[in-house]
């Protein structure tokens, strides 16, 4: 490996899912030296971690790809999960990423010693690392509701991202709380199987129609066979996605979105129970939450065997869920309730200089300038980091142009007589409140609940054009950093 950095400088990388996956292959191919910490014993992320009934991904697959690595091989344009997790491991294999990660090994503790940051792990280890690169994703902690009585269950109970495979759910009485991306995609799929679903749907979802596009044989030869097509393909799927939809979630009053809103109505025009159909209707303005997208959900809830309640969830008892005056009798409980979205690299200590604590600066939501670095952090940068744009862009696009971002600040620093990139208090402070207002003018502002939206009701995510991210990501300002020799 070439070296450079003459400094010397090593990175720590937290995480090891597609954005720490990233950083290695580009920390690898700009020649720096490299540690990357995994809690598990896989790469893979959220998509080792949620291996529910029915996973896809519901971004398409065409995009949902490095743009260094496409991939001809996708089987569908919007591909089951396990094929997402395969193609993750594939690559971090190829790329030679994997020997530079150590499984198993969750970091507890990252203090800024005044030069460098001492990193330590559960395992006890202590290391010393010049830069860290917080890549630990946003939905991986999972968010247990709270409801009376849920210890009180008898049969099996767990949440979409932990599902335990040794359960039986085949002719069984299954429950399932929540109707996100999650709980729609596994109605779907277990449906057909189950003796009876009880879905708890507490508010209705926007359910956005796709079709099931498979790949045919002939066409993946023709991807293998010509890089130009996959790579064309690539680029006007990535532009029709950031000059389309991307661009009018952050228009609260935008036109695309009424078209998006009038073709969900039409899907939903297939329930033929009135009375079904009025509580799927959603009564909010269509990608105000997340927007969800299935071919088949409106014929799973359909079956006589599916039962969508509305009704308010009392408690849980021993054999079921009671919503309403009723008892749901239930054999297998499902919580598709969702994440903590507010964790990011935590429970892990932070502390940077001055002895400041990253959980006493994100006391009330977390936040970062440009969603990538936080005043008094010095050297330590995340990817999909709070405020990035996790609603609007693909989130790998928007990892590659964070991670390229961070390395034009680190090749400055390394360059000059330099070795601290902070972030100062002023820019933070002067994007934060721009980000804040602009929030308030988006589609996730337009009236729902939400995991868009932070403690005070303001949407967190990225609230400005792909146009924007992009020039910034592109030429990072480093007077709005403090630049300095330890
Ligand atoms: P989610 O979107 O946060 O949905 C959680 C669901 O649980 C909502 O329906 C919520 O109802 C309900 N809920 C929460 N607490 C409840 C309670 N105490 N009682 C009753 N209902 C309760 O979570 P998710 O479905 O896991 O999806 C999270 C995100 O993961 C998605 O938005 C998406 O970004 C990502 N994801 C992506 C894919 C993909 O295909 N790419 C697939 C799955 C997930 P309310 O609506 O009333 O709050």
């Amino acid at each position: 490996m070439v070296d450079a950095d003459p400094k010397g400088h090593t990175f720590a990388v937290i995480g090891a899912g597609m954005s720490g996956i990233l950083a290695g292959i580009k920390l690898k191919q700009a020649g720096y030296k490299f540690q990357i910490f995994e809690k598990a014993d896989r790469v893979g992320g959220t998509w080792r971690e949620n291996t529910y009934p029915g996973i896809a991904c519901d971004v398409p697959s065409h995009i949902y790809s490095y743009s260094f690595e496409l991939n001809p091989e996708w089987s569908e344009f919007t591909s089951p999960g396990s094929e997402v997790q395969e193609y993750f491991e594939g690559v971090s294999k190829r790329y030679g990423v994997d020997s530079e990660i150590r499984f198993r090994e969750a970091v507890t503790r990252c203090t800024w010693m005044g030069h460098e940051w001492e990193i330590e792990t559960e395992k006890g280890h202590i290391e010393r690392f010049r830069w860290v690169i917080a890549a630990t994703g946003i939905l991986h902690h999972p968010k247990y509701p709270e409801i009376e009585g849920l210890d009180d269950f008898d049969g099996p109970i767990f949440h979409t991202a932990r599902w335990d495979h040794n359960v039986e759910i085949q002719g069984k009485k299954v429950g399932l709380i929540g109707t996100g991306s999650s709980g729609v995609q596994i109605t779907a799929a277990i449906a057909p199987d189950v003796e009876k679903l009880s879905v708890f749907q507490r508010t209705a979802q926007w359910v956005v129609p796709n079709e099931r596009v498979v790949y045919t044989e002939e066409e993946k030869e023709a991807f293998r066979t010509d890089a130009d097509l996959l790579r064309n393909l690539h680029t006007e799927m990535s532009t029709a996605f950031n000059d389309g939809f991307a661009t009018s979630v952050i228009d609260g009053n935008s036109e695309l979105i009424d078209d998006i809103q009038k073709r969900c109505l039409e899907a939903l025009e297939t329930v033929q129970d009135p009375e079904l159909k009025k509580k799927l209707q959603p009564t909010y303005k269509a990608a105000c939450k997340r927007l969800v997208v299935s071919h088949n959900f409106y014929d799973a809830v359909q079956r006589p065997n599916v039962d969508i309640v509305t009704a308010d969830i009392e408690q849980i008892e021993k054999n079921g869920v009671r919503a309403g005056e009723e008892l749901h009798e239930i054999d297998v409980l499902v919580l598709a309730t969702g994440f903590h979205v507010d964790a990011f690299m935590r429970p892990m200590n932070i502390t940077g200089r001055n002895g400041i604590v990253l959980d006493e600066v994100w006391k009330d939501w977390p936040s970062a300038y440009l969603s990538i670095a936080v005043p008094d952090f010095p050297n330590f940068f995340m990817l999909n980091g709070p405020n990035s744009p996790v609603g609007n862009f693909s989130l790998i696009q928007t990892a590659e142009m964070q991670f390229d971002y961070v390395l034009k600040v680190v090749d400055h620093v390394n360059q000059g007589d330099l070795d601290v990139a902070v972030i100062s208090q002023e820019a933070y402070q002067r994007f934060d409140a721009e980000r804040y207002e602009a929030a308030k003018g988006t589609v996730w502002a337009t009236g729902c609940n939400s995991w868009y939206l932070d403690n005070n009701g303001v949407p967190f995510a990225w609230p400005f054009p792909f146009s924007r991210f992009r020039a910034e990501m592109e030429a990072p300002k480093l007077e709005d950093y403090e630049l300095a020799k330890s």
